[in-house]
């Protein structure tokens, strides 16, 4: 009797197990984002442009994202500007998957800067702002300056746009980091 009421346990827990993974494998990627509060480790960064103009909030580009369907921002860091500076903000929190560059969610952290560089040139005291700010990061998460990527750099787009100084942040990161 005992023998059979273990068997059947067994087998219920062994239906749940299979039923909860299933579920996961089949719920959509927003709230997979919910699930998936890890301590992860991430090892790229890509950087973007909020592709709007330079007085775009982190709480504007939040509230777009979740139109957009997203769990919220899909940047884990943002830099604001005002009066001519730059301002880290954090977005997504950095133990959660982004929502900024597809099949780069899981592996690397997602920073956006406001402001179209496409069509605007960046100023000095903004590019200083937004080097401490990618330098920070890459401390802080222990990435190298080699895994700081342009959106433009995996994915078939113009972000973070021409005119964003990717080229030079690269070099005065490895020279700052003393990574080259
Ligand atoms: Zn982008």
């Amino acid at each position: 009797m005992l023998k059979r009421l273990c068997l059947i346990i067994s087998i219920l827990l062994a239906l749940i197990a299979i039923s909860s993974a299933c579920l996961f494998i089949f719920l959509p990627y927003r709230w997979k984002t919910v699930v998936l509060h890890l301590p992860y480790r991430w090892n790229a960064v890509i950087v973007h442009h909020s592709a709007s103009s330079q007085d775009t909030t982190l709480s504007e580009v939040n509230a777009w994202h979740i139109q957009r369907g997203f769990n919220g921002i899909g940047y884990h860091y943002f830099l604001e500007i005002h009066d001519g500076h730059a301002y880290l903000k954090n977005g997504r929190p950095t133990n959660m998957f982004g929502a900024h560059a597809d099949r780069y969610n899981g592996i690397a952290l997602g920073i956006c800067v406001a402001g179209n560089y496409e069509t605007e040139h960046m100023s000095e005291e903004v590019y200083q702002d937004v080097l401490k700010a990618v330098e920070h990061v890459c401390r802080k998460h222990d990435i190298s300056p080699d895994r700081v990527w342009g959106h433009r750099d995996v994915a078939a787009t113009a972000c973070p746009g021409k005119y964003f100084p990717l080229d030079r942040l690269k070099r005065d990161l490895h020279r700052r980091l003393g990574t080259q």
